[in-house]
């Protein structure tokens, strides 16, 4: 009989608990700081590393015009910065390994081919490229969402603060000199919106 009524007291407290967490305010992620650059900064290195993207792929994707100003990045976009961090990252990571042999971070030989084979097969006009990074990043935000298996409040806040930092981008878009897009892959990728494509 105590027994039922501790766990029925148990069940009541675990119940208002449940509630009270149910009203939580939602996280505040401010768009542009120092979260929010982690966040796509590791979601582009993690993925690019899971989905060993080819070399040849993130060369395209860092390409600059001929007064050495990036092509696939707004300039001071809050969105942009970390991912071609990231991107950068990835590409001189035989520079940081240490007295290794093969390329740690990646699968191994046995993995099979890229799963993102298909997606960066062709890169030879802006669009390709412009798409092929919308849909890579697309892909590991969600990806890094789920895997850290974030609450709907903090889903929201999230999804909130990517499209506040894509706003914040796309307001720069037009003075990023040598920018070949209409409107920004990686901004598009993070607000969850369909690339427009080259200008
Ligand atoms: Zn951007």
């Amino acid at each position: 009989m105590r027994r039922t009524v501790m766990a029925a007291a148990l069940a009541a407290a675990l119940g208002a608990a449940a509630a009270f967490a149910g009203e939580a305010d939602p996280p505040v992620v401010e768009p542009g700081g120092p979260e929010f650059a982690r966040f796509l900064f590791f979601a582009t290195l993690e993925g690019a590393c899971e989905d060993a993207v080819p070399d040849a792929a993130v060369e395209a994707f860092l390409e600059k015009d001929e007064k050495g100003r990036y092509r696939n990045f707004v300039y001071a976009c809050p969105v942009c910065s970390p991912v071609l961090e990231g991107l950068r990252c990835y590409g001189m990571r035989d520079r940081f390994y240490y007295s290794r042999k093969g390329d740690p971070l990646l699968p191994g030989a046995g993995a099979g081919p890229s799963p993102v084979a298909a997606l960066v097969a062709r890169l030879d006009t802006p669009k390709d490229r412009g798409t092929a990074l919308h849909d890579l990043l697309q892909r590991w935000i969600d990806r890094r969402i789920e895997r850290l298996r974030l609450t709907d409040p903090e889903r929201k806040a999230w999804r909130q603060a990517m499209a506040i930092g894509r706003k914040k981008g796309m307001g720069v878009l037009d003075s990023s000199e040598g920018f070949a897009h209409k409107s920004c892959p990686s901004c598009d990728a993070a607000g969850g919106c369909p690339f427009e494509g080259p200008k």
